[in-house]
């Protein structure tokens, strides 16, 4: 576990208004730039991107985008390129999310996806996680093949690039949380598919975040106990009262 910590706020579809967006992106920035050992991405849809990033680079505060297209340029509506989310101001960008594998991304598409974002020298948040659970242990083929299809052709030197975020899709929108001594399980399990395909140091060095159901509550014991790099957090990461508690939290962990 790496001692800086990364929180990613994906704020999916919302606020409703740009104005709202800038109010939160604003407020976030001035919490993150008072943190001392964690890193925050802000991940608001496309049309806020340009107004959410600051003219000046802040401390510890980043943007990312929700997802990215499989092309660079060219006919195809609808679609926003990485190259040109870099130009509003992008330094991260999900990929694999579950909402956009639910809407029919395939390990491949993710695999296109992420190749754009890393080609663009933005740095890849990698979503995995299993839909459903049970005694069989079968996720863990799930989130294996999943790793492995989304990283095919990712040259080993670009494995920096990627941070995976495992979030199983169960827990997305729960009440709860998963336990942090599965998450602990769930980390190890990722850095281990990560090494065996780009070698253990690479392994090592990989950044592992979790994401389902956080809040200010449970924030902390999931990184402690749960040995992750940080969190993907969704519903809360709009919540500005519980957002800058749980980034406040955070920040304490040594
Ligand atoms: C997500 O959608 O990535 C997510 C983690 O959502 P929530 O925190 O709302 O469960």
């Amino acid at each position: 576990m790496n001692s800086r910590k990364l929180i990613v706020g994906n704020w999916k579809m919302h606020p409703a208004s740009v104005d709202d967006a800038k109010r939160i992106a604003r407020r976030t920035r001035l919490v993150a730039s008072r943190l001392e050992h964690t890193d925050v991405v802000a991940c608001p849809p496309f049309p806020f991107m340009q107004a959410c990033a600051s003219r000046r680079p802040t401390a510890n505060f980043y943007i990312g985008a929700q997802s990215v297209s499989v092309h660079e340029e060219g006919a195809h509506t609808g679609e926003a390129g990485a190259g040109m989310l870099r130009s509003l101001g992008a330094t991260y960008a999900i990929v694999g999310h579950s909402e956009q594998r639910a809407a029919g991304d395939s390990d491949e598409i993710v695999s296109h996806r992420l190749a754009r974002v890393v080609e663009a020298g933005l740095t890849a948040i990698l979503c995995v996680g299993e839909r459903t659970r049970d005694e069989s242990g079968a996720h863990f083929d799930v989130v294996r093949d999943q790793i492995k299809g989304s990283l095919a052709g990712l040259p080993e030197g670009k494995a920096r690039s990627v941070i995976m975020a495992y979030e199983p899709v169960w827990e997305i929108g729960a009440k709860e949380a998963m336990a942090p001594e599965e998450v602990h399980e769930m980390s190890i399990f990722v850095k281990k598919a990560f090494s065996d395909i780009f070698g253990p140091e690479a392994g090592l060095k990989a950044k592992v975040l979790y994401g389902g159901s956080v809040n200010f509550r449970n924030a902390v014991e999931i990184i402690h106990t749960g040995q992750v790099d940080g969190l993907l957090v969704g519903r809360e990461s709009v919540n500005l009262p519980g957002f800058t508690e749980l980034l406040k939290e955070v920040d304490k962990i040594q």
